[in-house]
Formats: C-alpha cells, structure tokens, sequence
C-alpha cells in the first residue's frame, strides 16, 4: 500500500490549520473524501440530477440506474443474498430506528433486549424507546476494564425471554472488535434476532453478513471514504418482511386510496420520500475506493499505525489508555492523569492535530471508566507513521503547558 499515492487522492489533507498542516485523526467520528468520490458527486449534479423510480425521462433513468448500480455494489460488498435486503437509508442511526420502531408489534411485556455495555446512544436510545413502548427489559452484556464483553455472563442473560441482542461491530470509543460471529450464534439457539451496529467496523473489515448470518447489519457511508446523511440497513428478507414500515410517503408503496393503502415491495417499503440519491451513488463510488485497495492492505496497515501509535504515546508519563482489548481497531482513547480531555484537545487543534474529546456519545462507557470523556485519536489508512509522530509530540507539548 503505497500511502503516499494514496494521500495525493485526499484534497483536505493539504490544507493547513491554525498555520500547520493538517493531521487528521478523527477518521472514527467522520474519514475524509478521495477524490474519486467528490467527482462522481460532482458528475451527479452537474450532468443527470433528477428524481429517480419515477420518471420517464432520460435524467431520471440515467439517476434511477445508476443509484441501483450502486445498491448492488453494496449487496456485493457486504455479501448480501439479494439486493433487495439492502435498504438506503441517512446512516447507521436512521438504520437502527426503522428496526427498533418495526419490533414494536412484535415484542410484549416481558420480552428481554440485551444491549452491549460499549454502545453508541445510537444503539441504546432506540431501544430503551422501544422497551418503553412494549413493556420489554433492556438488560446489558457487560464488560471488563479492558473493554471486552463479558461472553459468560453473555450466556447467563441469554434465555428464551430474548427476543433481541444488539451490538456493535467495533466501538467507537474503545475500538475493541467484538466477538459478533459467538454473539450471533449464541442468540440464534435462543430464537433471538441480531442488529450488530458495524459504523465503526466498514471502513476496516468487509463483514460477510451471509457468513455472519447476523439479521441486521447498519453502516454509514461517511465512515468509509463516502458522504454524510447516507448510509444502509441490510436485513435479511423475512424479517424485512415482517418488519412494517418506519415512514410513510411517496415511493413507499404500492397502492394507495383513503381507506386503505398497500406497501410496495422490498427494498422501497422502507424508502419513503425522494431519497439521498446522490448520496447513495457515492457511497456505491467510496466502496469501489476502498476496494481498490483492498480490506486486508487496510487492515494490516492500520495495525501498524495503532501499536506504534499505543507504544509511542504510552511513553508519556501519566497517559493511561481506555480500551487494551486484544483485538482492536485503530482508535486510542486515552487521558493524562490531572489534565482535562477537552483542554489537550484544544491545544492539539492549535497546532494542527484533529482529534475527537469527550464521552463520544457512549457515556455508559465513561461512567464505567469513572471519567468525563478521553481524547480519542483513530486512524485510518491514509495516516501516517510521520503523523503519529506529531501526535505524540503535540500531546507532549499540550502536556507541559496544562500542567
Ligand atoms: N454507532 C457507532 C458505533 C458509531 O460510531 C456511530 C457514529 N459515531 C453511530 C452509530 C452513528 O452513526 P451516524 O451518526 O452516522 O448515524
């Protein structure tokens, strides 16, 4: 992998901020546009923007396949049996809702959701309105000090009452990569389904969801190399079907009179309204760019970037890092003992070293920690060893003018 090349197809990463040039690190909360994708974003609006499904004109059918085309890259990204168990929607959090709104009518009171202890809120809030509305129990896996679940107690909370496990693939704040291969197996012998949350888990691992047998698997594009306000739920077919739609609207159904409506068939029943078609097409463009490159170049390179980065920084006297699980992500949540998260960051951000501080929208993982929020750094396959270098010097620097 040729990293140099690779940084030539980022635009931004030339720029500089506050005088320096830029270090991205914050490729967990959003990576950077290549090129390659901002042109076909480009191509979109400057050459066939139309509505797509409906229209008769050469615009609209130009929009329509090429939207579809994409849908089909995603189904083969993700290995997905048919296309029509991929649905578009604005992101991982959209994603989620339309699930936890369509097991509304299929829960009762009683019924158990089990939730991960390392969730994004996205992957809680849902829920937790969903239990309100059915009278279920959310009960949560929980985790070690090292951030990884705790499989035997797993176990134990897994009973006929289960209707539900969720999880996400990869944390956003710990990085760990969980166990979800054991996680959905386990749940399947109880009869319960599976949404594993994999944000955080695309823009590192290509999931196989057939391999996986997961029944939900969430992604947004603006994690991997595509744009924001996009993203995708695959589901698996029957319970695609049996899940009723989460918006009503145009697009979204088959037959309509004021007494009654029918829904259209998969994927569109949950695709009401004009989509983000632009949206979806490069999200079709971001993935042909990472495949370009390949998973397991990406993998292995961000490996590389993670312990040196790990080993580099926990050099610094005081620094303490969340999250040592042994199968991780390139993302470094860490603290220095007596300094506040959010003033390393400010000073990281004035010479020119973007990070994310605060609780990163898991706080039951920074109540668990006993601490306000980290300063996470994460990584991504266009860094380099030259950036990580900066970062350690940058928090060195931050360090001795907060203390
Ligand atoms: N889950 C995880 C693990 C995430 O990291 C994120 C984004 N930070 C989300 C869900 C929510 O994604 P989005 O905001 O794109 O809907």
């Amino acid at each position: 992998m040729d990293v140099t090349e690779i940084r030539k197809d980022f635009p931004i990463l030339k720029r500089e901020v506050n005088g320096k040039p830029l270090v991205y690190l914050d490729n967990a909360a959003t990576s950077q546009t290549p090129q390659q994708v901002i042109d076909v974003i480009v191509d979109y609006y400057q050459n066939y923007n139309a509505n797509i499904h409906r229209g008769v004109h050469a615009l609209s059918q130009e929009a329509t396949d090429k939207y579809e085309v994409a849908r089909q890259k995603i189904q083969k990204h993700f290995n997905a049996k048919n296309s029509y168990e991929i649905i578009f929607t604005s992101g991982t959090t959209h994603s989620i809702n339309i699930v936890a709104n369509g097991f509304t009518t299929l829960l009762e009171k009683g019924d158990e959701i089990l939730v991960s202890a390392m969730e994004h809120h996205s992957n809680i809030v849902p829920w937790q309105m969903l239990a309100e509305r059915t009278g279920a129990v959310l009960k949560v896996i929980p985790m070690n000090l090292a951030g990884e679940l705790l499989m035997d107690v797993y176990d134990e909370l897994l009973s006929n009452k289960t209707k539900l496990v969720f999880c996400n693939h990869i944390s956003n704040a710990l990085g760990t990569i969980n166990p979800i291969k054991e996680i959905i197996d386990k749940a399947h012998a109880v009869g319960a389904a599976v949404l594993i949350d994999g944000a955080q888990a695309a823009p590192h691992i290509k999931a196989d969801v057939q391999k996986l047998d997961v029944d939900f698997y969430t992604v947004s594009a603006h994690k991997m190399c595509g744009p924001t306000g996009e993203g995708m739920l695959y589901g698996k077919e029957e319970w695609l079907n049996k899940l009723p739609p989460y918006q009503g609207g145009g697009e979204m159904i088959a037959e309509v009179t004021f007494e009654k409506t029918t829904y259209a068939d998969l994927p569109h029943k949950f695709e009401a309204g004009t989509p983000n078609i632009c949206g979806g097409i490069a999200f079709g463009a971001a993935l042909d760019y990472m495949n370009a490159i390949g998973f397991e170049a990406i993998a292995a390179y961000e490996h590389e970037l993670l312990e040196y980065a790990t080993q580099e920084l926990l050099k610094i006297e005081g620094l303490k890092i969340y999250g040592t699980a042994k199968n991780k992500t390139s993302v470094i949540s860490f603290n220095i003992e007596g300094l506040h998260p959010y003033d390393i960051g400010s000073i990281l951000d004035k010479l020119g070293v973007a990070v994310r501080t605060g609780h990163h929208c898991a706080q039951p993982i920074m109540d668990f920690y006993k601490i306000p929020g980290t300063v996470r750094a994460s990584f991504s396959f266009y860094n380099t060893m030259d950036e990580v270098d900066v970062l350690v010097k940058a928090v060195l620097r931050a360090k001795g003018m907060l203390e």
